[in-house]
């Protein structure tokens, strides 16, 4: 596994690699929903690239950038252990040199959910992810459902700009206990770490009453809001009906849903979300 931070490394070995390369984009600290994206990665393709890199310009003023946690030694390790090909781990002057001033804006899709409460969040992942494809020219990536929105924005921004990259969205892998993979988990003291519970199991609560013949944007949305609500350690930021593929919030009778969340237990933000259909 060949492990390289300049432009100039990565370019070389790039060229060395079978084709078609599968490449899956992280910000480390690395888990089993990351190694799940190699390991499709491994299965689709010939050879496998991954980045770490955490990108300044996805993180808000008042959000975790500083404190978000970093241990590249373990990844490597974890990325080895999987047969990875490549590792592009960049500075942020690699990837923002001075006098940086090219941005790759997504319109309508990044505006709801994650992207009305976190400004500039799917201006800067789009133009890391768009960077990074350019840099390592893959022929396919691999991005978790887990980030439902970013999925669909990515989706938007290839086909827009007309990517020669396949794109596979992977499924949220998830605790023995239902919490969602995150490496944002590790902030949860071992009281939050229960209670973050409430969020699957208020998805659980929206997909039994999806089939149990729910098709009610608003009921469905109340159902799984009556779950988050009874857990004192959380404090609903969003919950959402929304159609899975324009994101815009549903209203009434509809077929099928993307029930999303951000929720804050304590300090830590943590969202969730599922697809009905
Ligand atoms: P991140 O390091 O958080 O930027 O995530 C890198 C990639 O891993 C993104 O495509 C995420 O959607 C994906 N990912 C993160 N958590 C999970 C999970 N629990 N299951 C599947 N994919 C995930």
């Amino acid at each position: 596994m060949k492990v390289v931070t300049t432009l100039e490394e990565l370019r070389q070995i790039r060229q060395t690699l079978p084709n078609p390369l599968g490449f899956v984009p992280t910000m480390g600290f690395l888990h089993e929903g990351h190694l799940s994206l190699v390991r499709a990665a491994k299965a689709a393709c010939q050879s496998v690239a991954v980045s770490i890199f955490v990108n300044p310009t996805q993180f808000g003023p008042s959000e975790d950038l500083a404190a978000y946690p970093r241990d590249l030694q373990r990844d490597l390790a974890l990325l080895k252990a999987e047969g990875v090909d490549l590792v592009w781990a960049p500075t942020p002057e690699v990837m923002y040199p001075e006098g940086y001033q090219t941005w790759v804006e997504v319109t309508e899709v990044t505006q709801p959910l994650e992207g009305g409460m976190r400004p500039g969040h799917f201006k800067g992942v789009a133009t890391v992810v768009a960077k990074l494809f350019n840099a390592v020219q893959p022929q396919a990536a691999f991005f978790g459902q887990k980030d439902a929105q970013q999925a669909v924005v990515i989706q938007r921004m290839v086909k827009d700009l007309n990517m020669p990259i396949e794109l596979h969205i992977c499924p949220i892998m998830r605790e023995a206990d239902g919490l969602a993979m995150s490496s944002r988990n590790t902030y949860l003291s071992p009281i939050e770490r229960q209670a973050a519970l409430v969020l699957s199991r208020s998805l659980k609560a929206g997909k039994s009453a999806y089939e149990a013949g729910e098709r009610n944007a608003e009921k469905l949305k109340q159902a799984v809001l009556s779950v988050l609500e009874a857990e004192p350690l959380a404090r609903v930021q969003y919950v959402s009906c929304a159609d899975p593929n324009s994101l815009q919030e549903l209203s009434g009778a509809f077929e099928q849903v993307l029930i999303s969340m951000a929720v804050y237990v304590g300090k830590t933000r943590l969202i969730d979300n599922i697809v009905l259909k």
